[in-house]
C-alpha cells in the first residue's frame, strides 16, 4: 500500500551566473496517515525548499526533478491550478510567523470562515462561523465563541499560532506541513503548540511533517526523524532510535547541542563552523570540513547509505551494518 505522501529522489537546482547547483540533492521520505515525520537541519540545509518544491511552491528559477506523490497522484509537473486546489484542501501548511499570514483587519473567525467557504461553496456564513468556533476549541483556545470576534493583535504569539493551525485544518486536510511552527515562541509555548499539533494528528488522522532546526522539539512529538545536511538526508530513524543510538556524527552533534540534554549528558562536542554555501560543496562527504571524525576517505569519497531496518545513515563510519539505501 502506497503511503499518504512520499518523495523519491527529489532534486531542486538553481542556475546562477550560468552555473547550476543543487539545493536539494536526492531526498527520499514518506509519511502516513496519523504519523509525524520530523525533518531537522540547519537553516539553508534545503529542508524547507525541498518540501515546498514537492508541493509545487519552488522559487520560479528552480528546476525540480524526482517524484512527490500524494494519495497516488504525482505532484512534480502537476499543473499549478490543480496543485493550488490540493494545497487549499487536502494538503495544508503553516509557517513560523502567524502574524504575516493573518489579515490584521479581519476577525479571526471571519478569516477561518472565509477559508472554509472558499473550498465549500454551499456553506453559509453562519455555519462557517460556527465551524470556526469549533476549530478554535479543537486547538484548545478558551472561550472560542468570544474569540472568533477578535482581531489577530488581540491574541498572543502562541494563540495566534493556534489560530493558524485551526485555519490550516479547517478543510479537514490529510497532510499538514508545519515549517518551524514554534521557532518564534518561548519554550513553554513551543511545547504547548507541539502538543496541539500532535494531538490533532491523532484526532484528525493527519499525516504531519514538522520541519525544524531544533531537534529538541521533535523529542516526544515525532514518530520518525529525517536529518538533513547540505540538501541530503544524512540519517533517518524512529525518534527513540535516533536519540538512543544516533549513527551519524552530525546527528550526534545536533543532540549534543540541545540545551537541557547537554546538561544531563556529557557534552560530546559542538558542531563548529557553518554549512557550506550552495554551489561550494566540498568533495566526498559534504560534512567533512566540520566532522570531528573525518578521515582521509571522507575528503574524496561520498559515503554509502548504511541501513539497519528503518534506520539509515550516510557515513563511512556509521555504526550501522552496511547495506543499500532502503
Ligand atoms: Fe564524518 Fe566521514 Fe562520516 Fe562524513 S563520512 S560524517 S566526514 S566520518
Ligand atoms: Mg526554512
Amino acid at each position: 500500500q502506497e503511503p499518504l505522501f512520499s518523495v523519491q529522489d527529489l532534486r531542486v537546482s538553481f542556475t546562477r551566473d550560468g552555473r547550476s547547483f543543487e539545493a536539494v540533492r536526492g531526498i527520499s521520505l514518506h509519511v502516513d496517515h496519523g504519523e509525524v515525520l520530523g525533518i531537522v537541519g540547519e537553516s539553508g540545509s534545503g529542508k524547507s525548499v525541498g518540501m515546498l518544491s514537492a508541493l509545487g511552491l519552488q522559487p520560479k528559477t528552480a528546476t525540480v526533478t524526482g517524484s512527490a506523490r500524494f494519495k497516488g497522484r504525482e505532484l512534480v509537473g502537476m499543473p499549478r491550478s490543480q496543485l493550488r486546489t490540493l494545497r487549499g484542501s487536502r494538503i495544508a501548511m503553516i509557517f513560523q510567523d502567524p502574524l504575516s499570514s493573518l489579515n490584521p483587519v479581519m476577525t479571526v473567525g471571519a478569516q477561518i470562515a472565509e477559508t472554509i467557504r472558499l473550498h465549500n461553496a454551499g456553506v453559509s456564513k453562519k455555519a462557517a462561523m460556527d465551524r470556526a468556533a469549533e476549530l478554535l476549541s479543537l486547538v484548545a483556545i478558551p472561550q472560542p465563541d468570544r474569540r472568533i470576534h477578535q482581531f489577530p493583535h488581540e491574541f498572543s504569539g502562541g494563540m495566534r499560532q493556534r489560530v493558524m493551525i485551526a485555519m490550516a485544518v479547517a478543510n479537514d486536510p490529510d497532510l499538514l506541513i508545519a515549517d518551524e511552527p514554534t521557532t518564534a515562541l518561548d519554550v513553554t509555548v513551543q511545547a504547548q503548540i507541539m502538543d496541539v499539533l500532535t494531538d490533532l494528528r491523532k484526532r484528525l488522522n493527519l499525516g504531519l511533517i514538522l520541519i525544524t532546526h531544533d531537534l529538541g522539539v521533535l523529542a516526544g512529538h515525532a514518530d520518525r526523524v529525517a536529518v538533513v545536511y547540505s540538501g541530503e538526508i544524512v540519517e533517518q530513524a524512529g525518534v527513540d532510535d535516533l536519540f538512543e543510538r544516533p549513527a551519524h556524527p552530525y546527528t550526534r552533534g545536533l543532540i549534543a547541542s540541545i540545551p537541557n540534554m547537554a546538561e544531563e549528558k556529557e557534552r560530546l562536542f559542538s558542531i563548529d563552523g557553518a554549512p557550506p554555501p550552495l554551489g561550494k560543496l566540498p568533495g566526498g562527504c559534504a560534512f567533512h570540513p566540520r566532522c570531528p571524525q573525518a578521515q582521509e576517505i571522507c575528503r574524496h569519497t561520498a559515503p554509502p547509505v548504511r541501513t539497519d531496518g528503518a534506520h539509515t545513515a550516510a557515513c563511512h563510519f556509521a555504526t550501522l551494518p552496511i547495506g543499500s539505501a532502503a
